[in-house]
């Protein structure tokens, strides 16, 4: 097997779950692969991340904020995440105060 050869299925090796990791298809990941080579790996790595992974990482980021520690509370009124040391509410301007603890 020479060089090239090695470069290449290497590049699709990894390629794929670039892909997968970023919600694109592990089929795209292996066409990117296949034809492009390292450059496909590149091009993998550019790409951003689906609508959908993105609001998921961004949905389990708000979650752990939330909890217990975290740096944002519930809204006792509308139910939009606050800050926790917030004493009026950004979204519907309810005074959120009396849920402070020390
Ligand atoms: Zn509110």
């Amino acid at each position: 097997m020479d060089t090239l050869t090695l470069i290449w299925l290497v590049s699709i090796v990894i390629t794929i779950p670039v892909m997968a990791n970023k919600g694109r298809s592990w089929l795209a990941g292996l066409g990117f692969g296949l034809i492009f080579g390292p450059l496909g790996l590149a091009i993998a790595l550019a790409l951003s991340a689906s609508p959908e992974v993105t609001q998921r990482r961004l949905n389990a980021e708000r979650l752990r904020r939330l909890r217990p520690g975290g740096d944002l509370k519930l809204c006792p009124h509308c139910s939009e995440a606050i800050k926790r040391a917030a004493i009026r509410c950004r979204y519907c301007c309810a005074d959120v105060s009396a849920g402070l603890k020390a």
